[in-house]
């Protein structure tokens, strides 16, 4: 029997998809509205491949040896985020190909960020050098992203490139030295097709995005208005695309209090790790599922010894949140629980905190031109007999900061692999060429729009 209402339908169709996925009822009407267009898939894409897009698919399909070639390369020098050294390597050895295809390049330093420590801790990041390569041309502009840091520090038991046949495993693999391969294999091929001069095509990439990108965020932002479509190569988990993303922000205090015997004066001491530990229950009663708004106190350190009442502790705070104001609000609640002493009853004056705040990636909000980008690439991924899903990630990318400037951007251009950030990070080694072609296509379309 036909349903009374078939909007009706459609709509509690998509509801049940959105809460047995995770994701936002937007999205899964998106999903929905996607599944019920692709017949009308003609108007967006022409209906197969040219002659031209043919020929990238065809020399892509040869070059698989070398795309595992270069990521183990890229795999086994560690680029850790803090191994300046290590990701300088991996820019070293991503320009020179760059510039083998014509690009110019400058290079932007990093520099060296510092957040309150305790006496000893020293936490600062000495980030490495971002990079911009450039060729102008005809066409859309388009900006190509990726960054070339990892998690994993050069003290890391995660260290090298293996696989196991179809399976790479290895640090970056997926999250995203695999993505740069592909994005840099998608341009080789453009430039085989002797479509690549033509075009008008940057590549930022960037050396501290595993860290929020502290030091890049205003090399993105000011790319961003200057380009037509924004294209990141962070990887596409199990073969989807990622269309809305929450917010990230992060934290860092620091609780001094008053070094004291633990037994011959305790009573003259403030444990900075007691004061800690009060804020500590304070800042995870702010993770609230239903809004979405999440808190994790991720590090904590302090103390000095056992039988002294510890003068410092520190804590490094990850927070994830769906709209705006809600990162606005939990700072202003992060910075009340910061200012207040919580335990003990009567503040001496003895207790202080000093913090540091930064919402470094505003939520990825999708528009109808972010639409566009994603609906064109699922459809060209049908043409290319890959299957490609979509859905919503509590994780952010330099995407977002590109699309809230303005720039339409996709992410999830990269390898299909899971595990990220963990020593069970793994990528589909077929998904390199997969997605290189992928890649290829879209850029020979969206530059000739
Ligand atoms: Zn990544």
């Amino acid at each position: 029997m036909e349903p009374a209402n078939p909007m009706k339908k459609f709509s509690r169709n998509a509801l049940f998809v959105a809460v047995r996925s995770n994701i936002s009822l937007v999205t899964a009407l998106f999903i929905a509205n996607l599944a019920a267009a692709q017949s009308q898939a003609a108007e967006l894409i022409e209906a197969s491949l040219t002659t031209q897009e043919q020929s990238l698919v065809s020399w892509l399909d040869t070059e698989e040896d070398n795309m595992v070639a270069m990521l183990k390369q890229l795999t086994n020098v560690n680029s850790g985020s803090l191994n300046k050294q290590g990701v300088d390597e991996i820019g070293r050895l991503l320009s020179a190909e760059l510039e083998t295809l014509g690009f110019d390049l400058t290079t932007f330093p990093g520099e060296v960020i510092e957040m309150p420590n305790c006496p000893g801790s020293n936490y600062a990041i000495d980030v490495a050098d971002h990079i911009l390569a450039n060729k102008g041309g005809k066409g859309k502009k388009l900006l190509l992203m990726g960054h070339m840091d990892t998690v994993f520090p050069p003290n890391s038991p995660f260290q090298t490139f293996s696989r196991s046949g179809d399976v790479m495993y290895g640090p970056g693999v997926a999250d995203m030295q695999g993505g740069l391969v592909v994005m840099l294999y998608a341009l080789k091929a453009l430039q085989k097709a002797g479509e690549l001069d033509d075009m008008a095509i940057s590549v930022f990439m960037n050396s501290d995005e595993e860290i929020g990108s502290l030091s890049s965020r205003k090399y993105l932002e000011e790319q961003a208005p200057l380009h037509d479509y924004g294209l990141v190569y962070e990887s596409s988990g199990s073969n989807n695309m990622v269309r809305q993303r929450k917010g990230l922000g992060q934290a860092r205090f620091v609780v001094n209090g008053k070094a004291s015997h633990a037994g011959g004066a305790h009573q003259l001491g403030r444990s900075a790790i007691k004061e800690l530990a009060y804020k500590i229950v304070e800042i995870e009663k702010m993770t609230d599922y239903e809004s979405g708004v999440t808190v994790n106190v991720g590090v904590v350190s302090g103390g000095e010894a056992r039988n002294t009442i510890a003068p410092c502790a520190e804590a490094f705070i990850d927070l994830r949140y769906p709209a705006p104001q809600q990162g606005i609000d939990a700072v202003a609640q992060f910075e009340a629980i910061f200012d207040s002493v919580l335990s003990y009853p009567v503040d001496s004056g003895e207790i202080s905190t000093t913090s540091w705040t930064n919402l470094h990636r505003p939520p990825k909000i999708p528009t109808p031109e972010s639409d566009y980008l994603l609906e064109k690439t699922i459809a060209i991924g049908r043409l290319l007999g890959q299957k490609l899903g979509v859905t919503d990630s509590g994780g952010g990318t330099d995407g977002s900061l590109t699309q809230a400037a303005g720039l339409p951007t996709l992410d999830s251009l990269g390898v299909s692999g899971t595990g990220a950030h963990s020593d069970r990070e793994e990528a589909r080694i077929s998904s390199l060429v997969e997605r290189a072609k992928l890649s290829a296509i879209l850029i020979h379309r969206l530059s000739a729009e």
